[in-house]
């Protein structure tokens, strides 16, 4: 398995082409700068804090949320490690949920404490998929480059 550093260079290394085509993509007029803003942001929240190694007891993305990391205990006991967390598809969809359910409930505790009314909320669909893709892009390049990895042994091991 690569190590969560090896997964990290990789994907800061990608950020720099992905935002290359994020600036070809406002050039051509299809998305704007708030868009990249978005995309690159949420790109970098992924890279750092919503890997699928989240599986794990221990994982460079588990030690990254710091005191909040114990948030992570019930997503790794309930997911086997290069399982369903791992899955192109519902990988990055369980730990987007997850993470939409605990800010949920981190919202809806501030207002019954504060006793303040809910905001109201208007999100623009063209920021909501930049930055679904940026959340996406990480979990997916990790997912493939264990994959890659997985292979290589496989063929070293018949050499
Ligand atoms: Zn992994």
């Amino acid at each position: 398995m690569p190590s969560g550093r090896t997964h990290l260079r990789i994907e800061i290394v990608l950020l720099g082409l992905w935002i290359g085509v994020g600036v070809l993509c406002a050039w051509q007029g299809w998305v704007g700068t708030d868009g990249i803003a978005a995309f690159v942001a949420a790109y970098a929240f992924s890279m750092l804090l919503l890997s699928p190694d989240l599986d794990l007891a221990m994982s460079d993305s588990y030690r990254r949320w710091g005191p909040l990391r114990w948030l992570w205990v019930p997503y790794a006991a309930a997911f086997r490690h290069r399982r369903v967390s791992h899955h192109p598809l519902f990988g990055p969809i369980t730990r987007i949920a997850y993470v939409g359910l605990l800010a949920l409930v981190g919202l809806l505790v501030y207002l019954g404490v504060s006793r303040r009314a809910a905001p109201e909320l208007s999100l623009r669909p063209d920021l909501v998929i930049t930055t679904l893709i940026g959340l996406y892009l990480p979990n997916l390049l990790h997912i493939a480059v264990d994959g890659l990895q997985s292979i290589w042994v496989r063929f070293r091991s018949r050499l």
